[in-house]
Parts: C-alpha cells; sequence; structure tokens
C-alpha cells in the first residue's frame, strides 16, 4: 500500500515533528477476521490463497509495522495470541476483549471468538488502568463490545485514553436505530472511564456518516468530539468556534469525511463505503497528519481483500499533537 501522509508521498516510519514527545500516532483497523473472512463474508472476487491465514498474517503485521504506530486499534481480531507474539517482540504490549457470542464459534474452522484489541508502545507509555465493556441497548447487553485503556506519556507524565469498538453490522432502519443505542452507551462508558483527559475513540462503527450515531457522538453533551479524517482539512480556530448550529457542524463534518473507508465485492455486489472513525477531543487534541486511502486503480478492479490488501477494510492512521495545558505538573 503506498504511504501517504497528507497528501505527501513518503516513507511512513520517517520521524515525527520535534522529539515525538507531545505528539501520537494511532492506527485504527478492521483487519477482517480470518474465520469470516475466509468461511462467512463471500469475498466472491478474492483468490482463496490470498484469503488463507498464512498469506494474511505477513501482510497486517507488515502493514501495522510499517506505518511504526504508537497505539494500534484493532476489529475482529481472531488471532490475538499471534498478534501479541510478534508485536510484543516489536516493542507493544496488548488488550484483547472477546465479543460475548462471536460469530466466529458458530464456523467449523474457527480459532476463537473474534473481538477488539488496543496495544500500545511499551517504551514510549505506561498503561495506568483499562476497562471492558460490552454495550448495552436499551439496558440488555448486545454483542458489540469496547475497550478503554488509560496511558501515561512516560517522559512528560501526560495522560490520554484511547477507546475502540465495532458496532453491529448489517442495514436497515432497526439496526441503524440499534447502532445509536451502542453509541450512546459508548460515550456513557467512555466519558466515566476518561473523565477530563484527552480522548481517542475510534473503531468500526458500521455506520455512515449520514447515520444518527454519527451525530449522537459529534453532538454529545458528555463531551466535545471531533472526526480526525473530516477535520484534517479544517483550520483549527475553525474546529474550536463555538457553533450555534450543531446540526450544521455535523452536515459540514459528513461532507468531509472521506469517500471510503472500506471497498468489496460480495455476490450482491459492490460496498463502497465510510465506517471506520477516529473520533477525539479537539480542546486537547490537534490531528496533524493523516494516512490518505489508495485510489480505486491502485486497489485494483476486484476491490478488497486481494493478494495485496489483506483486509476489506483499510487502516486509518492519524497523528496527534497533545495540546500543552494539560501537562499536569510535568
Ligand atoms: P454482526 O451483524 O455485527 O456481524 C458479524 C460480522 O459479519 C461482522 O464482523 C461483519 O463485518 C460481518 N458482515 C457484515 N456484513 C456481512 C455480510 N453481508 N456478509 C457476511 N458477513 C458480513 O454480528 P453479531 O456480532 O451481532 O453476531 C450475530 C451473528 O452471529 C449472526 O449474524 C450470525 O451469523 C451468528 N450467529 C450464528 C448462529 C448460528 O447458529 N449459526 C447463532 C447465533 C449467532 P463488518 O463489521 O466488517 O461489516
Ligand atoms: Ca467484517
Amino acid at each position: 500500500r503506498c504511504l501517504k501522509l497528507n497528501s505527501v508521498s513518503r516513507v511512513c516510519s520517517a520521524p515525527v515533528e520535534g522529539d515525538g514527545t507531545q505528539t501520537i500516532r494511532l492506527l485504527q483497523w478492521n483487519i477482517l477476521s480470518q474465520t469470516l473472512g475466509q468461511h462467512n463474508d463471500g469475498f466472491v472476487r478474492c483468490p482463496e490463497e490470498a484469503l488463507t491465514w498464512q498469506h494474511r498474517k505477513y501482510l497486517i503485521v507488515q502493514e501495522i509495522l510499517q506505518n511504526q504506530p504508537d497505539v494500534i486499534c484493532l476489529q475482529e481480531v481472531d488471532h490475538f495470541k499471534f498478534l501479541q507474539t510478534v508485536l510484543g517482540s516489536q516493542n507493544y504490549a496488548g488488550i484483547f476483549f472477546p465479543k460475548p457470542d462471536s460469530p466466529c464459534l458458530y464456523i467449523e474452522q474457527n480459532n476463537g471468538p473474534d473481538g477488539c484489541a488496543i496495544f500500545y508502545k511499551r517504551d514510549k507509555f505506561q498503561l495506568m488502568g483499562y476497562d471492558t465493556r460490552i454495550l448495552e441497548v436499551w439496558r440488555v447487553q448486545s454483542n458489540q463490545v469496547a475497550i478503554a485503556t488509560r496511558l501515561r506519556i512516560k517522559s512528560s507524565g501526560q495522560e490520554f485514553c484511547v477507546c475502540t469498538t465495532h458496532l453491529k453490522a448489517r442495514h436497515g432502519a432497526l439496526l441503524a436505530k440499534l447502532r445509536n443505542e451502542q453509541g450512546r452507551d459508548l460515550i456513557r462508558f467512555v466519558k466515566q472511564f476518561a473523565g477530563e483527559s484527552p480522548l481517542l475513540l475510534c473503531g468500526d462503527f458500521n455506520a455512515e456518516p449520514i447515520e444518527p450515531i454519527y451525530a449522537t457522538i459529534l453532538n454529545c453533551d458528555l463531551m466535545k468530539l471531533g472526526s480526525a479524517y473530516a477535520d484534517m482539512k479544517m483550520d483549527r480556530e475553525k474546529i474550536l468556534e463555538p457553533c450555534d448550529d450543531a446540526n450544521e457542524w455535523v452536515s459540514q463534518s459528513i461532507k468531509r469525511e472521506p469517500p471510503y473507508t472500506t471497498w468489496k465485492i460480495r455476490e450482491e455486489g459492490e460496498v463502497c463505503h465510510t465506517i471506520d472513525y477516529v473520533f477525539y477531543t479537539p480542546e486537547q487534541l490537534k490531528i496533524k497528519n493523516c494516512l490518505a486511502f489508495p485510489d480505486g486503480e491502485e486497489i485494483g478492479k476486484n476491490r478488497t481483500p486481494s493478494y495485496q490488501y489483506p483486509s476489506d477494510h483499510f487502516s486509518l492512521v492519524c497523528d496527534f499533537e497533545l495540546i500543552n495545558d494539560n501537562v499536569d505538573g510535568a
């Protein structure tokens, strides 16, 4: 995959500005569950061999490591032990939380349940705590989960929180409503965990920006959140300006989202839309760079997954800078 940061072609592992102590590079990626991808998804244009774990595992690790992220948020992880071993040898520690009734378990050749995972660089951060949640819908547990972590930058003492999730898939008005309820529960969970700390909230939300959950997150009363890829093209002053019309702010943000974060072909046809996001608290974090997505030609006519792309989702990579006023005692 062509590595472009801020549309400037360069190797992504190039050092970030300054000494890197105030910057956080986050990689958000639905890596495609091995069991679901091979036996359930129906990627009719992907060669069978390209879907084998033998082929995919190196591509997944390569894509993660060549971006040198500080924090890695993954969904559809059903080979956590493998990732923990490989990423563990590269200075990362990780947390995994499986879905309570993962669809993988209903497929014969499964490798355990799929779930969410967060990895962080051990030498840069200290894990101050974490929490997991089975998201509730109308007070009943659903099959979707979230992980929240609190990380402390060792060199500055600054703390921030990272939360990741994978919301309910599939189309329909009722499912959009259900996702919105999951989003409301997610916000409550993460606000309780993070308090006033800077926050990165990312995942596969399985919702296009026009779905109610997008506005629920951007308009939530508990905290001010922005969407990193959408805000990348905005002046910071504009982002922080008090807004009289919240709905107008949301509709502007919708327009700035990328055209797709997943692009695949199933029997029913081509699916190309934006459902993965990195939300952040703009008062405490500045978005500096977002990794661009490959264009249609680079992706190829059979779309993804493919020999080149191990998942049907693209990774989102964002560079953030922590704003100084949050340094406590440093
Ligand atoms: P979701 O509806 O959230 O979807 C599960 C996975 O399916 C996601 O990872 C999703 O990927 C993927 N997916 C989305 N669209 C399609 C599609 N069109 N074709 C194939 N896969 C797709 O599931 P839940 O976690 O709520 O789990 C419920 C599922 O568990 C049921 O859908 C059922 O399949 C399975 N189940 C099976 C039982 C059985 O006896 N066989 C019993 C109980 C449950 P993405 O997020 O990338 O879109
Ligand atoms: Ca999937």
